[in-house]
């Protein structure tokens, strides 16, 4: 099952973005990001501090400047991670960083704009490309699937009812790992196909967005890409390799601010980032390498990605970066977040012959059907055959496999004709009675409806067979690859290139970390004083580096007071809450019910929600509730003891079971009318004696049902009944 087993580090990368242009209007100072690409170091400014101040560096996998393209993020850092997808490793791909500064657009960028396509489009166009170029013995199916986390709620961004259904749940299987059982997942054949999956999925969240404030910037947004390849092995047998792909564009990691909210809000606000926070505490936890317990069952979106975080997956992880200087907090925050997740080490390997592998069912179904439909073909061959008087062996090689779909046609085509014919002997035959005539011609019509449901049966056999095979890719078969040879050396060689730069900074890195550790090594003095200006060259330079990591612990200490601060306020919040449910259940609620109800709670950590036990249990099952006693068979309602004697004591009116009242309401005079109402009211009035209930004189007169059948009717009939009567009223 296992192959590969070695440890490697989650590849961090970064990416600053442009000063866009209100950022240039306002603002006097410029960047604060500053990136040196050969090193892949990023040095950062505080605009607040003095000028004599180190800069803060940081060194990572790779950075992009703001005149990075996206086709050089890709080719560097994404496309040996897509290459080890379609090798059958998982990996994960997850954009961080506050709102604003770049994660969708180093996620998605613009489709439209062959320069400016992210790192979705461009991982479509190169699994799609792959499998057009990969030899025809490999098979592959490829699924996709998109979902959002919203306050801790899974939601299925492809299934169309999904705002009104229910959150999704999450389980766990040891082949697996953890999944979504219910998400809707769709094959996709073609670049054009996965694109529309894409779609549907981004017209959801748009939607979703319009009504909510701020929704995308707080929801977290994962496409999922599966990869099956199937091939025959050394062993003759075929293996099929089970790559998944998570594409992560996660909600903006700035600070929500808590203050002044209150009650369900606070609860609510908590939730938003409450994904957020944990995948900060799980990454904490794995960079630390000590603390035993790693939080990912804390949220819903550090158990999706708890492969993708010291697990069996390979992890690239993109921190966008704003270059104002009114965001410098934020920006050193995602920093210091990426420094930390360089340190996580994951051990990936390559999924082989999973027992999920839906390749494997679809490969099994078509053999299924294809078996099916070569024996259904036999039959009518052998059938011709015995019409024909001829006979042979069966044997299945692909020629003789057409030769029986051709004779299988042929033996139809000829039934049908023998049938005809004779259905036409049966007419000119003059000796058969009409009767006999009748019968056998049904006879007749019979075979042939048998014959035509059979032909149905085997093409819609046929076509669901062919359906299912289409969905399977075979390597360099189902799509066609339109790219010339130039283009192709062109591909590989930016591949090359890509490549080189790679492996060019990790030596320059490895040099600076070791020119620190030998300079002293290699140093011979030829004098005294040399000796001296050399050592404190190498004194200042120390020095320079102990600030610098005074002024990180000193930062490190502030947040950590700012972080407990807010958690203080929030619990302060929250006891206060509490207090106020206290008094309510102690003041208003009897002891006895209250501990009925105490009893009765237990906990579910899998919903995260308290439930209520059942009050009484059913013998057979005893987590169900007793269903409730029906009501006295026969009557309507429950009725009291002297009602019963009543009704055995013979009848009388006083002791109707059902003894309705009918009162009459007194007809009150309009005592409230609008001025010109009234008016009109006073002319009625006077113009007639007699008042129709039709009448519009501000208040209506009250009637009980028995006088008039109109008033107990519902307001449809009441219209169609009221129309019945201004009819004649208006003939008159
Ligand atoms: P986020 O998803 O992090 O909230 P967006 O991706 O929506 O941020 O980016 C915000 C804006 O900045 C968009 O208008 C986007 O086009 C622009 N932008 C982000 N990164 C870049 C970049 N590297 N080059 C050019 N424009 C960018
Ligand atoms: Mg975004």
């Amino acid at each position: 099952m296992s192959k590969n087993k070695s440890s490697e580090s989650v590849k961090v990368v970064v990416r600053c973005r442009p000063l866009n242009r209100k950022e240039e209007s306002n603002g006097p100072s410029g960047s604060i990001v500053q990136m040196d690409l050969r090193l892949g170091q990023v040095i950062l400014r505080n605009p607040r501090a003095s000028q004599s101040e180190p800069q803060k560096t940081f060194t990572f996998d790779a950075v992009y400047d703001a005149n990075s393209k996206q086709r050089d993020l890709y080719d560097e850092s994404v496309r040996p991670l897509i290459d080890s997808v379609l090798a059958g490793f998982n990996g994960t791909i997850f954009a961080y960083g506050q709102t604003g500064t770049g994660k969708t657009y180093t996620m998605q960028g613009m489709w439209l704009d062959p320069e400016k396509r992210g790192v979705i489009p461009n991982a479509f166009d190169h699994i799609f490309t792959h499998i057009s170029r990969s030899q025809s013995d490999k098979q592959y199916l490829v699924r996709a699937s998109y979902l959002e986390i919203y306050r801790e709620e899974i939601r299925d961004l492809l299934d169309p009812n999904h705002a009104n259904a229910r959150g999704l749940e999450l389980r766990e299987s040891p082949e697996t790992g953890v999944y979504v059982p219910d998400l809707t997942s769709c094959v996709c054949k073609s670049i054009k196909e996965i694109e529309e999956v894409m779609n549907v999925g981004n017209q959801a969240r748009a939607v979703a967005a319009t009504d909510m404030n701020e929704y995308s910037s707080r929801s977290h947004a994962l496409f999922l890409i599966t990869v099956e390849c199937g091939q025959p092995g050394p062993d003759g047998r075929k293996h099929i390799r089970v790559g998944r792909l998570n594409l992560v564009d996660l909600a903006g990691s700035e600070r929500q601010a808590k203050t002044g909210v209150q009650g369900e809000r606070l609860k609510e606000a908590a939730k938003i980032n409450l994904s957020l926070s944990a995948l900060g505490n799980v990454i904490s936890a794995l960079a630390d390498g000590r603390s035993g317990h790693v939080p990912y069952r804390d949220s819903k979106l550090t158990r999706l990605l708890q492969d993708s975080l010291g697990g069996n997956a390979k992890t690239v992880m993109v921190a966008t970066l704003g270059p104002a200087p009114q965001h410098y907090d934020e920006t050193l925050t995602t920093l210091r977040y990426a420094n930390r997740a360089k340190n996580i080490q994951n051990q990936p390997r390559v999924n082989e012959d999973p027992k999920d592998a839906l390749l494997r069912e679809f490969q099994r179904e078509i053999a299924r059907l294809r078996a099916q439909l070569n024996h259904r073909k036999w039959r009518s061959k052998q059938r011709k055959e015995r019409l024909d008087g001829e006979d042979s062996e069966p044997d299945g090689d692909e020629d003789a496999e057409e030769e029986v779909e051709k004779e299988a046609e042929e033996y139809v085509k000829q039934e049908e004709q023998r049938l005809e014919r004779e259905k036409e002997a049966i007419r000119g035959d003059r000796s058969l009675l009409a009767d006999e005539k009748q019968k056998l011609l049904g006879e007749k019509e019979r075979m042939m409806g048998d014959l035509r449901k059979e032909q149905e049966a085997t093409e819609q056999l046929t076509a669901k067979y062919k359906a299912i095979e289409s969905k399977l890719l075979v390597g360099g078969k189902n799509i066609t690859d339109h790219t010339n040879e130039q283009q192709k050396m062109l591909e590989v060689k930016r591949q090359e290139i890509a490549e080189q730069s790679r492996s060019e900074r990790e030596m320059q890195q490895k040099m600076l970390v070791q020119d620190d550790e030998t300079l002293e090594l290699r140093e011979t003095f030829t004098s005294l004083q040399q000796e001296v200006e050399a050592k404190t060259k190498k004194l200042k330079k120390l020095y320079a580096k102990l600030q610098c990591i005074k002024a990180e612990i000193q930062d490190v200490n502030d947040e950590h007071v700012r972080s407990r601060q807010e958690l203080e306020q929030t619990q302060n919040e929250l006891t206060r809450e509490l207090k106020f449910k206290y008094l309510i259940i102690e003041n208003f609620i009897p002891p006895e019910e209250k501990n009925k109800i105490m009893s009765r709670m237990t906990f579910d950590p899998e919903e995260d929600q308290w439930k209520f036990q059942p009050l009484v249990p059913a013998e057979s099952k005893p987590l169900e509730m007793k269903k409730r006693p029906t009501s006295a068979v026969g009557y309507k309602r429950p009725i009291s003891q002297y009602a019963r004697v009543a009704i055995t004591m013979g009848a009388h009116n006083r002791f109707r079971a059902e003894n309705i009242m009918f009162l009459e309401l007194d007809m009150n005079p309009p005592n409230t009318a609008s001025l010109g109402r009234l008016k009109d009211a006073e002319l009625n009035l006077s113009s007639s004696a007699d008042n129709s209930p039709t009448d519009d004189r501000g208040v209506h007169k009250s009637r009980s049902w028995c006088q008039s059948q109109t008033s107990l009717t519902s307001s449809s009939s009441n219209v169609s009944l009221s129309a019945c009567t201004a009819v004649p009223a208006s003939a008159q």
